[in-house]
């Protein structure tokens, strides 16, 4: 294990053409002070996390201490926001550090969001406030938690200085860590620009950082395409089954590598409602839960636009043709497992399709449901009372109930074991925005306890954690007014 000065920085970006990006030095907060660090993520790196210096993490982070091999800049793109092209994007308030190689070889971006202006600010101040920052912490854990491909956060620095969004609120950072910072609004912006030599050379780049497997095929760049859209397919397709609504799913925010990215208004359904808007800035329902999958899609579409220097459009269209089925492959796969099943019969696709209607119509917390649903053949009576208790009308729920519990006799593992598989893939506690709004609220005020009592649940969120019950429940009424925006 390394210490901090010893981290093994490489960075390949930087050593790209200089016309990618803007050079910058992070600009320092006043009294940045560490509020959370995941010991998971300082592992990644190589860290042993009892060796971190707090003090010293936050000044090698700000540059205002001298951390051997970093090397800021702020990288270029564009995109495709609310289905609008717009070429004056990059990151306007984050910096890539540098990159840390592992001893396994795996290659980690470490970015600090919120690290000042940089030449793609425009009319933003560069920074990042607490709220948002928090958010964007807490849903790292979250979907690792779950399982779902996620950048993560090495950790959250606080500090004394303010900016305006809804009213003055802190600044923070967040030191970010994902293997990959390419979005698809990187190959966009060479596109558009006419620049399709550099766009070659970003295919490149990424085949031979990202997809190292496929640099020997017969079509590299069709090779790499393909391999994008399969992971998206499946990434999208397990926030259908969690009911993740992203909120801003524009081509700027959509990661090369498949993990959920940038986290803004997300939110976690607390019932089951298709029609269910994150951010309240989005009048025309565009990021939908329900339309994930279809924009998804569409934003492949546009990455496939601007690869058309490198791959023909049949064969691009050809590959567009897979998503569906990709898509409903993996979904299929995550809900059977969420139910127990694992042998395969015809009917699964409907018994799914069936009960998703009856959360749907008597607007069912459906996550809560799984689990209580884990419990169930086990537990017996009281069991079934309080499933039953989860529907305004039950006997939808009694029919699909005696389905499932004859489909359940197909399977060839006992039920202890099928509940032990269930309780893995359905976790007692979910990041419910009632729960993140209770730790920033208690951040505001200085204090970051409620804010790391989250963390071990979100981490493990399958596990009994004595205590905390209570974020099992369901989300308390004062919750239900919250609204999100973009503002961060
Ligand atoms: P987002 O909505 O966070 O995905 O950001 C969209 C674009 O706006 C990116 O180019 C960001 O870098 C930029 N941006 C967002 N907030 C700020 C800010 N406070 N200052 C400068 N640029 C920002
Ligand atoms: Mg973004
Ligand atoms: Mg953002």
């Amino acid at each position: 294990a390394r210490s901090l000065d010893s981290l093994n920085f490489d960075n390949s970006y930087a050593r790209l053409p200089e016309h990618w990006f803007q050079r910058r030095k992070v600009q320092p907060l006043k009294h940045g002070h560490l509020i959370a660090f995941s010991p998971e993520v300082a592992r990644l790196l190589d860290l042993d996390p009892c060796s971190i210096n707090s003090d010293q993490l936050v000044s090698y982070s700000e540059g205002t201490a001298h951390w051997p091999g970093v090397d800021p800049l702020a990288m270029k793109y564009t995109g495709h926001q609310f289905g609008v092209y717009n070429p004056d994007l990059g990151d306007g308030r984050g910096l890539l550090l540098g990159e840390v190689v592992n001893g396994r070889g795996v290659r980690y971006d470490l970015h600090l969001k919120g690290a000042g202006k940089t030449a793609f600010s425009r009319f933003g101040d560069g920074r990042a406030v607490l709220r948002s920052s928090i958010r964007e912490y807490l849903a790292g854990e979250a979907m690792s938690g779950l399982g779902i491909p996620t950048t993560r956060a090495l950790c959250l620095f606080g500090s004394e200085q303010h900016t305006m969004r809804n009213g003055m609120e802190p600044c923070a950072m967040l030191l970010r860590v994902s293997p990959c910072h390419i979005r698809f609004g990187h190959f966009e912006y060479f596109f558009y620009s006419g620049q399709h030599e550099d766009l070659r050379k970003l295919a490149d780049y990424c085949l031979g950082r990202f997809f190292p497997h496929l640099t020997e095929s017969d079509q590299p760049y069709r090779a790499m395409y393909r391999e994008v859209l399969e992971r998206t397919a499946r990434l999208v397709a397990s926030w259908q089954a969690y009911g993740f609504v992203h909120g801003v799913l524009n081509t700027d925010n959509m990661s090369l590598i498949g993990e959920t990215f940038d986290y803004g208004p997300y939110t976690f359904l607390d019932h089951y409602e298709p029609h269910h808007v994150a951010n309240k800035n989005d009048h025309e329902a565009r990021y939908a839960f329900s339309k994930q999958p279809s924009i998804v899609l569409w934003n492949l579409a546009a990455l496939a636009q601007a690869m058309l220097p490198l791959v023909e459009r049949a064969d691009l269209e050809t590959e567009l043709d897979r998503f569906d089925g990709v898509y409903q492959a993996h979904y299929l796969e995550r809900m059977k497992a969420r139910l127990g099943l694992l042998s395969v019969e015809p009917s699964d696709g409907q018994l799914i399709k069936d009960l998703e209607s009856i959360w749907r119509e008597q607007h069912i917390d459906h996550n809560r449901f799984l689990r209580a649903l884990t419990e169930w053949q086990l537990a017996g009576d009281a069991q079934y009372r309080e499933l039953l208790a989860f529907c305004s009308r039950p006997q939808a729920l009694v029919d699909w109930l005696e389905r499932y519990r004859l489909r359940t006799e197909e399977e060839a593992s006992s039920p202890p074991i099928r509940r032990q598989q269930m309780r893995s893939v359905n976790p007692r506690f979910i990041l419910r925005n009632y729960m993140a709004e209770e730790a920033i609220r208690e951040a505001h005020q200085g204090d970051y306890r409620p804010l790391q009592d989250l963390l071990p649940l979100l981490r493990h969120p399958s596990d009994q954690h004595p205590g905390f019950e209570r974020y099992a429940g369901p989300r308390p009424e004062w919750a239900e007014a919250l609204f999100l925006t973009c503002s961060s």
